[in-house]
C-alpha cells in the first residue's frame, strides 16, 4: 500500500517527468525548425555536409577545413583539370602560398616549389614575382591566387609567369572580380588590403595577350551545394574608403578561376 507521501512524491515525479518531456519535445521541435532555416552545403575539399559559417560574408567558411568560397572553387577547377592533365607528374610553382593549398599541392603534384616576396618561413625561396630566380620554361604549372591585384606592374609579373612555364604548361591566376570593368588605382588602397586595382572580367584580357588560350571557370559551372558564390553588398560604392570603386548590383556575385595555357 502507498501512503500519502508516496503518492505525493509519485505525482510530483510524474509532473516533473511530463514537464521535462514537454520541454525536450519543444526544444527538439525548436532545434529542427530553426535548423530548417539554415541551408546545408557540401564541402568538396573535406566532404563536410552542413551549414557553412558566416564570418566576413554569408555562407563563407567550411567549419571543418576552414576553406572559403574561392578555395572551394579553385579546388574544383583543379579536380576538373586533373581529368585532362596527369598532375601527379607535374611540377608546380606556388606563389604567395596559402598553407591550406600548400598541403594539398605537395600531395598532388610531383614537384612543389613555394615562393614569397616577404615570408621566410614555410617557403622554398624568397623571390619577387617581377624578377623570378628561375630559368625559362621549367614549370608545368604556376598558381598565384589573389596576388596580381597587389602588383602595380602586373604585366611584367604575367610575362615572368609565362617565361618560366614550359610550352603546354598552365598558369592559374585568379584575382577578385569586384567591378564591372577594371579600375586602376594610382596607389595601393589600405582599406582594400593594399589592392592597386578593382579587377573586372575584362582583366583576363591581359592574360590573353601573353597566353595561347585562357579558360575562365565560373561559380556557375559547379554544383550549387558547394557554395561558391561571394555574398557581398557592392551597391555601397563609391565611398570614402574606396572612392574609385563603382557600384555593382545584387548581393550574390560569381567567382572566377582563369586557367592560362602557355
Ligand atoms: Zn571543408
Amino acid at each position: 500500500m502507498w501512503n500519502h507521501l508516496d503518492v505525493r512524491a509519485y505525482s510530483a515525479y510524474m509532473f516533473a517527468k511530463e514537464k521535462l518531456s514537454k520541454y525536450l519535445m519543444f526544444s527538439f521541435v525548436k532545434f529542427n525548425t530553426s535548423n530548417k532555416n539554415i541551408e546545408s552545403f557540401s564541402c568538396p575539399i573535406c566532404n563536410y555536409h552542413g551549414p557553412f559559417l558566416n564570418v566576413r560574408r554569408r555562407q563563407e567558411v567550411c567549419p571543418k577545413c576552414s576553406s572559403v568560397e574561392r578555395h572551394r572553387l579553385q579546388f574544383l577547377v583543379l579536380q576538373q583539370l586533373s581529368l585532362n592533365y596527369d598532375i601527379s607528374q607535374m611540377s608546380i610553382l606556388h606563389i604567395a602560398p596559402e598553407p591550406f593549398f600548400k598541403r594539398i599541392f605537395e600531395k598532388k603534384f610531383l614537384q612543389y616549389v613555394a615562393t614569397d616576396i616577404s615570408r621566410k618561413k614555410n617557403i622554398d625561396c624568397q623571390a619577387d614575382l617581377l624578377n623570378l630566380p628561375f630559368k625559362s620554361k621549367i614549370f608545368d604549372c604556376v598558381f598565384a591566387s589573389h596576388v596580381l591585384e597587389h602588383i602595380q606592374d602586373d604585366e611584367k609579373a604575367i610575362a615572368e609567369v609565362k617565361r618560366i612555364l614550359k610550352p603546354g604548361g598552365m598558369a592559374i591566376l585568379p584575382v577578385p572580380i569586384v567591378s564591372k570593368k577594371t579600375i586602376e588605382y594610382p596607389a595601393p588602397n589600405p582599406y582594400e588590403s593594399e589592392h592597386v586595382r578593382a579587377p573586372g572580367l575584362d582583366y583576363f584580357d591581359k592574360y590573353r595577350r601573353y597566353f595561347k588560350e585562357v579558360i575562365v571557370f565560373d561559380s556557375k559551372n559547379f554544383p550549387e551545394e558547394c557554395q561558391l558564390y561571394i555574398y557581398e553588398n557592392r551597391t555601397k560604392y563609391p565611398n570614402k574608403k574606396a572612392p574609385l570603386r563603382e557600384p555593382m548590383e545584387g548581393e550574390k556575385h560569381d567567382d572566377f578561376v582563369p586557367v592560362c595555357l602557355a
